[in-house]
């Protein structure tokens, strides 16, 4: 008898062999019988693959294994796109009836799969795909914007979204972290710190042309042909593609994933596109921002805003109705409070802009002068005031109104999303991931998890689907908020309030008290089904390291935990995660949920 490793490390180097592989011939390379199979997928015009059985340390244990995976075959045994084809009297069988050929090359068109768009996505779908032995191709173009921004290879996650904004969030928090380190037994006295923009800006700029580079070597290395060009289909198998300069070429594909993420909007009012800024631009600003307007109130706005602020910046929001729409109402106004009592953001609102109007232009070195006239809802009252930088993080619009959608019936709602059943649109050769799909979170795992799991789908080795329930989350505002699950009022408009519990706690992170950072603060929530056991349906998470602490909710949620399982954990003491194993007090009672001592 083997030993059980040794036959679970050969059971997963056949299976990988096989699926990475169109087609492989398992047996002893220099055999007549291998030879001729070599001629017959030469004949196909076929890659193929030879795994000498006597290279592996028990060709015994080895064969037995692979027999299991095709009971009629003998060694040589053949598989073909992830199928077992058989021996060598099955092959010609196969090559014969037309059989084999079908399979290898099941199509006329140049690619499998081309994919477009080379962001969060379509790289992990591409070189998923090409892994698992499909031929594909991948398209990306940054269309600059409309201040001439542009970037390499990667998509938003890299270049302007999740990556830049982490590390200036980081930043935020380094800045935090210095203005206490008096108190922290460093330096003679409280330090007065300056901060300098262009070298932040520099230095995560290195940051990401690094990742640039990576991901055009990690596509060469997958197999997958990248080609820097912008593609709109011409018919459902055919794609034009333009380059940067003009030139124009055509390719085919059996199958097209279309993963081409979204862009900022701008707000219809005159000056917003001629002199204001997005997300897009500002993390390789050449220049420090000074006076700024963050117009908008969710992730992006109150993100940008955050990290601003900490960094020196003096920041003010204008917010036309609620803080983060879609989220649990009590944390958002929560994050609000903090950023404008703790760190001194100025909120604006309820306020809409209405006109940009330019009165120093702004160069490569320094930030203008804008008068912005803007109105507070309410009231109804007009006034303008001057900013250095405008920034509109007012949502992001998705990019499928010029990729010729409208050519081959690829069905949009009135946002441009795409709905979709499984990744597939109603154009059967026709998938998309990410951001452009209708109805899914707009986050970076979402787009690869979608994506991996299609290729996989789309190479015949898998059936699973993408299950995008109970996806946690983070903003990383100054104090970050996690969570996962339905917000409370979510949860009372589905179950009604009278069958759900809500479980809340205030608490101050130990690392907060040297500092003496105000107390109770931090704030943790558990929503309930009462009706099912306590069943949990939300976890919010307000403080330190939100990202980190949610992360796991995910799981509980998913598979159903109740409140019960959840207090029967030990916490990990001293965290501030630990404070979802101690949560006893529920809005209903009455009770303080602030937090006392903290040992017991
Ligand atoms: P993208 O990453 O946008 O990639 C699409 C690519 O396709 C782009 O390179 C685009 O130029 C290209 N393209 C478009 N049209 C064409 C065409 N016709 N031909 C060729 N190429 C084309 N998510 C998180 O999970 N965590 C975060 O912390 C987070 N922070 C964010 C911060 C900001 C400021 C922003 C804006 C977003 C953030 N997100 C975050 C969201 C995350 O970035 C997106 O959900 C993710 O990038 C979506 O991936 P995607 O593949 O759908 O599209
Ligand atoms: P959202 O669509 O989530 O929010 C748009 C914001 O702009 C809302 O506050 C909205 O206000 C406001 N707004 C819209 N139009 C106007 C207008 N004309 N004038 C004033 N305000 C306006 O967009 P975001 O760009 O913030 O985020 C897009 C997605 O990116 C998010 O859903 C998220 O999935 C992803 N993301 C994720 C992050 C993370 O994981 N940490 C970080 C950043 C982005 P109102 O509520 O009144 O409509």
């Amino acid at each position: 008898m083997p030993p059980i490793g040794l036959s679970f490390q050969y059971k997963k180097l056949i299976d990988e062999t096989i699926e990475t592989n169109r087609a492989v011939i398992f047996g002893d390379p220099s055999s007549e019988e291998v030879t001729k199979i070599k001629e017959v997928f030469g004949q196909l015009g076929s890659d193929y693959h030879v795994f000498g059985i006597d290279t592996v340390a028990d060709p015994q244990t080895f064969n037995d294994l692979l027999q299991s995976k095709a009971p009629h075959g003998r060694v040589p045994l053949v598989f073909a796109m992830g199928k077992p084809i058989g021996g060598y009297e099955d092959v010609v069988k196969s090559f014969e009836s037309g059989d084999l050929g079908r399979l290898l090359k099941p199509h006329p068109y140049d690619y499998d799969l081309i994919v477009i768009g080379g962001g969060s996505g379509g790289l992990a779908a591409s070189k998923e795909a090409a892994r698992l032995g499909q031929k594909v191709s991948l398209l990306d173009f940054v269309t600059p914007s409309p201040i001439g921004t542009t970037w390499g290879l990667g998509g938003t996650c890299v270049n302007v979204g999740c990556i830049p904004k982490k590390l200036m969030h980081q930043s935020a928090l380094v800045a935090e972290t210095l203005h206490v380190a008096y108190e922290w037994g460093f330096a003679e006295q409280r330090l007065e710190l300056n901060h300098f923009w262009n070298r932040l800006v520099q230095n995560i700029q290195n940051v990401v042309k690094g990742s640039n580079f990576t991901y055009r070597v990690a596509l060469r290395n997958s197999n997958v042909k990248y080609i820097n060009a912008y593609g709109t289909f011409e018919d459902e198998h055919k794609i034009k593609l333009t380059d940067k300069s003009g030139n124009e070429s055509y390719l085919t594909s059996n199958n097209f994933l279309i993963a081409t993420g979204e862009r900022p909007r701008y707000p219809d009012i005159p000056g917003a596109i001629e002199y204001c800024i997005t997300s897009d631009d500002l993390f390789s600003l050449p220049y420090h921002p000074q006076k700024t307007l963050v117009v908008g109130a969710s992730y992006v706005a109150l993100e940008c805003a955050g990290f601003l602020r900490s960094l020196g910046v003096d920041v003010t929001v204008m917010v036309r109705s609620v803080l983060l729409r879609g989220f649990d109402s009590e944390m958002a106004e929560k994050v609000g409070q903090y950023m404008q009592d703790e760190i001194k953001v100025k909120f604006l609102r309820p306020c809409v802009p209405l006109e940009i109007e330019e009165r120093t232009p702004r160069s490569q070195t320094q930030a203008g002068v804008l008068g912005v006239k803007a109105q507070l809802t309410d009231e109804g009252t007009i006034f303008t005031e001057e900013f250095n930088t405008v920034i509109f993080a007012v949502g992001r619009k998705p990019c499928t109104d010029k990729i010729g959608l409208d050519k081959i019936g690829v069905e949009v709602d009135k946002r441009g999303k795409i709905p979709c059943v499984n990744e597939q649109t109603n154009v059967p050769n026709v998938y998309a991931v990410g951001d452009i799909v209708q109805d899914k979170p707009e986050l970076t795992p979402v787009a690869i998890k979608a994506g991996i799991l299609l290729a996989r789908r789309l190479a015949g080795v898998s059936d699973e689907l993408c299950d995008y329930s109970s996806v946690a989350t983070t903003v990383f505002t100054p104090l970050e908020y996690g969570c996962c699950g339905l917000s409370e009022e979510k949860a009372i408009e589905l179950y009604g309030e009278e069958n759900i519990e809500v479980y809340v706690q205030h608490f101050t992170p130990t690392e907060w008290s040297v500092a003496q950072k105000p107390k109770n603060i931090c704030y943790a929530k558990v929503i309930t089904l009462l009706t099912e056991n306590e069943r949990i349906l939300g976890f919010h998470y307000l403080g330190p390291n939100a990202g980190e602490v949610t992360q796991f909710t995910s799981l509980a949620l998913k598979k159903n935990c109740t409140k019960a399982e959840l207090d029967s954990m030990i916490g990990i003491h001293p965290t501030n995660a630990e404070v979802f194993v101690y949560l006893t007090v529920t809005k209903r009672s009455g009770k303080s949920s602030l937090q006392a001592g903290c040992c017991g």
